[in-house]
């Protein structure tokens, strides 16, 4: 089975540095933050063009701890996409704010900025865009949305560290970015972590305090706060994976050109838009299936031992946990229409050219078989 993600293989071949790395930090004795999760602090916040970087326990957290930081609460509305994973909206709503749903551009897969505007109202406090799959939204756009009405911009940066918008990589837009260190994500610990990354400095502070139960000094509380720290292993580990990511990145949109040039011409596949002036990072690989094949595209795949995902099947606005939002099936069509037709081929640094034309051919052979 061609897996679509393999992390076995990454493992192999950093096997030295992660050991080392691991070793590092059990003989320190130190577990929790701590120098491994500030050095990786600096280094991460570099990378996206920030000067601070907060480490905490996921990027969910990190999602929470944002939007707490900057003062939202009950009362308060924050526009977000239905099409993303539902962290997203779930942090908006453990804040206590409601989640207003704006549709998607159906060939970025991004937040539509064209439409934000009329969800806005005056409990409107923050804008929530997601970079899904590694693509950046438009963020000039929502930046001037934005700055109009007076919003905040908080980045959900979890599936595009490293992504470029017109030259500067994301997280760096809005008054914070929100990365994921989840396993599978492109740079990736051995558990669970994330951090928010900002050039604010109070909501640094902030977003410092909250992790650690709204501490400063330790046992001084200011505001009610989480356990949402970062441990030292989880850091050492994406330290030593860091030195790679750049190159795996490359490696990644190289196997995206190759992908693109062996379906662009399947019968109802589309290949994935590339918006002009973005990098795209391919933390996932992901096409559109027209004509109602999709769900038969992946079965064939999976009998010719090719594992595909499909993110996400149902949009946020039809979980039956955000019911009480109150919306229904029609409100967003391009998400909805997404959600049946999007499906993620394998994609990860270590995967064969052999394996990639063995995966584009059974995706071509069973498209021609359906014409
Ligand atoms: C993975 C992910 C998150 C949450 O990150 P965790 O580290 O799993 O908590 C949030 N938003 C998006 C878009 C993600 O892909």
């Amino acid at each position: 089975m061609i897996p679509i993600i393999d992390l076995k293989a990454q493992y192999a071949s950093i096997e030295r540095e992660i050991d080392e790395a691991i070793k590092r930090v059990l003989r320190s004795g130190h577990f929790i933050l701590g120098p491994e999760v500030e050095a990786l602090e600096k280094e991460v916040a570099n990378l996206c063009g920030c000067k601070y970087g907060i480490g905490v326990a996921s990027g969910t957290d990190a999602l929470i701890l944002a939007i707490k930081a900057v003062g939202i609460g009950p009362g308060d509305e924050v526009i977000t996409t239905p099409f993303t994973f539902v962290a997203t909206a779930s942090s908006i709503v453990h804040c206590g704010a409601k989640p207003v749903f704006v549709d998607i551009d159906p060939l970025t897969f991004n937040i539509n900025p064209d439409l934000i505007e009329k969800a806005i109202t005056k409990k409107t406090k923050a804008i929530i865009p997601v970079h899904l799959y590694g693509q950046p939204a438009e963020m000039d756009k929502i930046m001037e949305i934005a700055r109009a009405h007076n919003l905040i911009v908080i980045e959900d940066a979890a599936q595009a560290i490293g992504a470029k918008y017109k030259g500067r990589p994301v997280g760096q837009f809005g008054i914070a970015g929100c990365l994921s260190f989840f396993p599978t994500k492109s740079l990736g610990g051995y558990g669970d972590g994330g951090m928010v990354v900002t050039n604010d400095a109070e909501l640094a502070e902030r977003v410092g305090m909250l992790r650690i139960h709204g501490s400063k000094p330790r046992y001084y509380y200011h505001i009610i706060g989480a356990n949402s720290r970062l441990d030292a292993l989880q850091a050492a580990i994406i330290r030593a994976k860091l030195p790679y990511l750049a190159g795996w990145t490359v490696q990644r949109q190289m196997l995206a050109n190759q992908y693109d040039k062996a379906l662009s011409n399947v019968h109802l596949i589309k290949i994935p838009f590339r918006a002009p002036s973005c990098s795209h990072i391919f933390h996932q690989y992901t096409i559109r299936v027209t004509g109602g094949k999709r769900d038969p595209l992946k079965s064939f795949l999976a009998d010719r031992g090719v594992a595909s995902a499909v993110y996400y099947p149902m949009p946020l606005h039809l979980q039956s946990c955000f019911r009480e939002l109150d919306y229904k099936q029609g409100d967003f069509p391009e998400s909805e229409k997404a959600s049946h037709e999007v499906i993620s081929l394998p994609m990860f640094p270590e995967l064969s050219e052999k394996e990639l034309y063995l995966i584009s051919n059974a995706v071509a052979d069973f498209m021609r078989s359906v014409q």
